[in-house]
């Protein structure tokens, strides 16, 4: 259960930036009315604003995360968890998405390894924000794709599988297709 530890702070991160982000959808889907403040929806949004701030604010978060992996002796328990989930996918659809979980998550560990060795703690406090959501991605989609295993196979139910697929080709493409110099975007991007 070592990577409890990480997954407390990445978890926080990753949920309250995608509330704010999916609140913001809603308002949209809603036109001129969801800006409206009588239909209630505003309020929502302002609601899911206060999750990345008194959680801890994605910056805080990020560097928590760097300090959670100083406690438990770095990040391997995540890539392990997202192999788990990976071991267990049988559909096609979800072995391509766990399959680039972990090419994600394994190039940034590869980032990571190569600063904390090299003791380059100003450029991992850079690149931490942008490494915690690029981790917070990876893991989520690993184990949105277990839960949709799960799914097809407990209840013969698509959704899961489906969402899992459109957040592998949809969110991951600027992840897994990082520029040639992948470690200098992370730092500059963090
Ligand atoms: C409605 C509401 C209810 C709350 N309830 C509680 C409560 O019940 N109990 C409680 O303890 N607290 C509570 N809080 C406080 C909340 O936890 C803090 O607001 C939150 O932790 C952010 O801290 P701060 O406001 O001091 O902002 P700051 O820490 O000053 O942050 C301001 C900005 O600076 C950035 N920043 C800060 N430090 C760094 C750094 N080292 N490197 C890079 N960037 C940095 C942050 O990311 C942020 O963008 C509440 C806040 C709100 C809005």
């Amino acid at each position: 259960m070592k990577e409890l530890r990480p997954l407390t702070s990445l978890t926080k991160l990753t949920t309250g930036r995608m509330a704010v982000a999916a609140m913001s959808e809603i308002l949209e889907a809603f036109g001129g009315a969801g800006y409206v403040e009588d239909t209630g929806l505003p309020m929502l949004l302002r609601d899911a604003q206060v999750l990345p701030i008194w959680e801890g604010t994605t910056n805080v978060l990020s560097l928590d995360l760097l300090r959670a992996s100083e406690e438990t002796g770095g990040f391997d328990s995540l890539l392990a968890l997202i192999q788990r989930c990976r071991a267990v996918c049988a559909d096609e659809r979800l072995k391509e998405a766990t399959a680039l979980a972990e090419v994600s998550a394994g190039r940034v560990l590869e980032w990571f390894g190569q600063r904390s060795r090299a003791e380059d703690h100003r450029s991992l406090e850079a690149g931490a924000r942008r490494m915690a959501m690029t981790l917070g991605q990876a893991v989520g989609l690993a184990l949105l794709s277990e839960h949709a295993q799960w799914a097809l196979t407990c209840e013969g139910n698509e959704r899961a599988a489906l969402a899992a697929s459109r957040l592998a080709a949809e969110g991951f493409g600027r992840l897994i297709d990082p520029p040639a110099d992948a470690t200098a975007s992370l730092a500059l991007d963090g």
